[in-house]
């Protein structure tokens, strides 16, 4: 199948799709926003550039898109299914119940107890290693 050449107005980036010729003309899903990228003409070829491995057409404004919005970088690290860090913060955390304090208490305790018992027995903790919640 030959390559052809697509470009996506709504990231405005350019990307490239193995294709049987027939399909050669008709839209491509972006590979970064889901929306269809229009077939490029070898006639009309742009400058362009990579970032992060994705052809991005020149100038490149340097921000990503996620699922519409436009954000400065794209998520790293934990994120809450189809939430950007950017578009939504971090919620505060919830306060605590009296209930969660009193299990918080006794886990604290718990972990004070283990951490004696294993200095007791002469086991040394592991650094790292999971503790106990
Ligand atoms: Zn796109």
């Amino acid at each position: 199948m030959p390559l052809y050449e697509y470009y996506c107005q709504h990231c405005n980036g350019i990307f490239e799709a193995l294709r049987p010729m027939r399909e050669a003309s008709e839209p491509f899903p972006c590979p970064l926003c889901d929306r269809d990228g229009q077939r490029i003409m070898p006639t009309s070829f742009a400058a362009f550039t990579f970032r992060e491995g994705y052809p991005r057409r020149i100038p490149d404004k340097g921000t990503y898109w996620h699922l519409g919005k436009e954000v400065k970088r794209p998520i790293s690290g934990p994120a809450r299914v189809g939430e950007h860090p950017e578009l939504n913060p971090p919620r505060p955390p919830a306060r605590k119940s009296r209930g969660e304090v009193e299990v918080e208490r006794d886990k604290a305790q718990l972990r004070r107890k283990e951490g004696k018992k294993m200095l007791d027995s002469g086991v040394r903790p592991i650094k790292g290693s999971p503790t106990i919640r």
